[in-house]
Parts: C-alpha cells; structure tokens; sequence
C-alpha cells in the first residue's frame, strides 16, 4: 500500500537525524527492526500529553491508554483512530499483526490481543519510532507583558523577538 507521504531512504535517514531521533530509529522504522528491551526513553514515561510517529508526526496515541504491560516497550490499549495500519506478520515464525503508521508506511511494532479492557489490545510499540508532545495548551500559554520566564517555549519567542529587534538597522533621522 502507498502511503500519503513518501521519502527516499536517504530523505528518510536525514530526517530522523535532524529530528535527533534514537540511533536506531531508522532501522527501526523504515526496516522493521524491533529495540532491545527496556532500553527505550518512553517505556517508563508517564506525562500527560500525546506519541507521534517520529518520521512524520502523524498522532498515533493519547498517552491515557499506555500502560505498562512489563514487556519492555512502550504499551498502549488503544490508538488514535485511523492512525495505523495493520498487516500480518509472519516474519521470526510467529504469527503476528504489525503496525505502521497509516500516513508515511513507518514501522511502529505489532498489535497483540492480550491487552487490558476495554479493548483487550497491547499495541507494543518501539519507543524509538515515537515522539512525545506536551499537550497544545501547555505550550500556547503566554505569560501576561513584562514577566521574565525561567522555561519553557515563551521564553524562546521572547528571545527572538529581542534578536530580531538587535539586527534591524539603525535608522538615523535627518539633522
Ligand atoms: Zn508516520
């Protein structure tokens, strides 16, 4: 199946390490392999907020429905819908169903039926085909004129306001 964003291997492996993403990122998504166990930064993360693919951004989870399953990956019980495309796996002898983001073809990891209820799924997922987001509304908030902040997106708006005000050319007014 062909997936509404595609990109050269090469366009692929530029992105993820751009993006910073986890050094086997782009075996892991774009050849299928699967991240040792437990070495994962999402499998024991637990903020509010949402998982992208880290190809193309595409929502693929609510961070509501993760749990930990003691696999050693991030689990989820339910994903974003449409989100993920399912094909059957019968790589490594198994019989499984593997996952892949609907929007770039990425692979995520394997959809399995032993999750909790009320779904009864475990979309067992390698941490490094996801990218964590703070929920929207944390970052648009603003803090009100004249206050410094410490942290935080605002903080970084200010400062390219303040760059952007140093590099305009001084205007002279006539004598
Ligand atoms: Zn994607």
């Amino acid at each position: 199946m062909t997936h509404p964003i595609q990109k050269t291997d090469d366009e692929w492996r530029a992105l993820l390490a751009e993006k910073g993403a986890e050094p086997v990122a782009y075996q892991v998504t774009r050849q299928a392999a699967t991240e040792r166990p437990y070495t994962g930064k999402y499998e024991q993360h637990w903020a509010d907020g949402s998982y992208h693919c880290i190809c193309c951004g595409s929502k693929l989870f609510e961070s509501g429905t993760k749990f930990d399953a003691g696999c050693g990956w991030p689990s989820f019980s339910l994903a974003i819908p449409g989100a993920i495309e399912e094909r059957r796996d019968l790589s490594h002898g198994m019989v499984r169903v593997e996952t892949v983001c609907a929007n770039c073809g990425a692979h995520l990891g394997h959809v399995f039926p032993d999750g909790p209820a009320p779904t009864g799924l475990r979309y067992c997922m390698n941490s490094a085909s996801l990218e964590f987001q703070a929920p929207l509304s944390r970052l648009r908030r603003l803090p009100p004129e004249g206050t410094t902040l410490v942290a935080g997106k605002p903080q970084r708006r200010r400062s390219r306001v303040a760059c952007f005000a140093a590099i305009r050319p001084r205007i002279h007014s006539p004598p």
